[in-house]
C-alpha cells in the first residue's frame, strides 16, 4: 500500500542513531521522493513551525498542523502567486489550491490579502477546508518518506505524535533543516514557476507564516497583566511607542506565542534584535509567565512549561543564536 493510503502508523520504536535520523530526513530531499507538488515541504514546515507547540507526550493535532499549512499556502499561492504544482496537460489545480481560490471567491477577498488579516471565521472555514483533504495526501505520505521513524499518527482521531529520538533531534537541528526543506522546496518551486514570481523565494518560504500584527498580545499584556514597563530596561513605556517582542527570537521560533512575547521600549527592541537576551532575563520571564497561566486560560499557554523555555533558549544557541545582549541603561524600580 502507498503511503499516502495508510490511514494510522506507529512510528519503528528501536533505538536510532543520530545517521538513522538523518537517513530518514534526507530521503525527504533526495530525488528518489517523487512530488507532483510541495505539499511534503509545506507539512515538515508546519511541524518544524510548530515543534515547541507539541504536549507533554509530543503530539500535535491535525487543527494545530493545519491552521498552519493553510496559513503557509494562502500566503504563498494567493499573496505571492507561486504555484506549488507541476504543470499537467489538463491544468488541473490540486485540492490545496481550489479550497483557496474559491474561498477568496466567495468572500471577494482580493488575493494579495495575507492570512493574518481574514476575519476570524474565513480562517477557521479554510483551515478545516483544507485539514480535510490535505490530510489524506500528505501525512502517511511523509511517515512513509521518513522510514517510519518520524512519528506515528492517526487520520480518524486526527494527531501525530513525534519520535523523542527525532524530537531532540529536531530541536538540536532545527534552523538547517528548515534551510534544508526550503532549499528543496525552491528547487521544486523553480520547475514550475516563471521568474516573474520568484524573486525573494527564500524569504517568501521563510515568513510564509509570518505574521505583522500583533497588537492583540500587546493589547493582552498591557490591559489584562498591566505590563507598563519595558521588559529588558525597566523604562515606562509610553502609549503608541509599545512594541512587542519576540524574547527568543522570531527567526528561530517561527511562531507567536504569549509565553514568548514580551512588551518593550523601541529602543530595546531595535538594539536587540535578532538576538537572544541574557540569561538573567529567564527567570524574570518564567515568573511573568507563571502569573499568566495561574490567572488565564491562554491558548497557547497550554502546552507551556517553564522547563520548556530554557530547553528552547539552549537549543536556540546550539543553532547558532550566539550574540547575546543586554540594555545598558538599566532602570531599578525597587
Ligand atoms: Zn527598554
Amino acid at each position: 500500500m502507498a503511503g499516502f493510503e495508510l490511514k494510522e502508523g506507529k512510528y519503528v520504536n528501536r533505538l536510532a542513531s543520530d545517521d538513522d535520523l538523518w537517513a530518514a530526513l534526507s530521503s525527504v530531499f533526495s530525488s528518489c521522493s517523487k512530488n507532483d507538488s510541495s505539499y511534503k515541504y509545506g507539512f515538515l514546515k508546519s511541524i518544524i513551525d510548530n515543534i515547541y507547540n507539541v504536549d507533554e507526550e509530543l503530539i500535535l493535532s491535525f487543527d494545530q498542523l493545519f491552521s498552519k499549512f493553510a496559513e503557509i499556502y494562502w500566503n504563498l499561492i494567493l499573496k505571492y502567486e507561486i504555484k506549488q504544482k507541476s504543470i499537467t496537460n489538463d491544468n488541473r489545480q490540486t485540492h490545496l489550491e481550489q479550497i483557496l481560490h474559491e474561498t477568496a471567491r466567495k468572500y471577494k477577498i482580493y488575493e494579495g490579502v495575507p492570512f493574518e488579516s481574514l476575519p476570524k471565521k474565513i480562517i477557521a472555514e479554510v483551515s478545516h477546508k483544507v485539514k480535510m483533504k490535505c490530510k489524506t495526501y500528505v501525512v502517511g505520505a511523509l511517515y512513509e518518506d521518513t522510514k517510519q521513524l518520524f512519528y506515528s499518527f492517526s487520520k480518524k482521531d486526527e494527531w501525530i505524535q513525534i519520535n523523542p529520538l527525532m524530537y531532540e533531534f529536531i530541536c538540536k537541528h532545527k534552523s538547517i533543516i528548515e534551510k534544508l526543506n526550503y532549499y528543496e522546496w525552491a528547487k521544486f518551486l523553480e520547475k514550475v514557476n516563471n521568474d516573474s514570481v520568484m524573486s525573494h523565494l527564500l524569504d517568501k518560504l521563510d515568513e510564509s507564516a509570518k505574521r505583522n500584527n500583533l497588537s492583540a498580545y500587546r493589547q493582552i499584556l498591557f490591559e489584562e497583566f498591566e505590563e507598563r514597563v519595558c521588559f529588558y530596561c525597566g523604562r515606562k513605556l509610553s502609549i503608541g511607542k509599545i512594541e512587542v517582542d519576540h524574547f527568543i527570537p522570531w527567526s528561530f521560533i517561527k511562531d507567536d506565542n504569549l509565553w514568548n512575547l514580551v512588551l518593550s521600549c523601541s529602543e530595546c527592541n531595535r538594539q536587540k534584535s535578532d538576538k537572544l537576551p541574557d540569561k538573567i532575563y529567564l527567570n524574570t520571564l518564567a515568573e511573568r509567565n507563571n502569573v499568566i497561566m495561574i490567572e488565564s486560560n491562554y491558548g497557547g499557554m497550554k502546552n507551556y512549561r517553564n522547563d520548556k523555555l530554557k530547553y528552547i533558549y539552549y537549543w536556540a544557541k546550539m543553532n547558532g543564536y550566539n550574540k547575546i545582549w543586554k540594555p545598558t541603561n538599566v532602570v531599578s524600580h525597587e
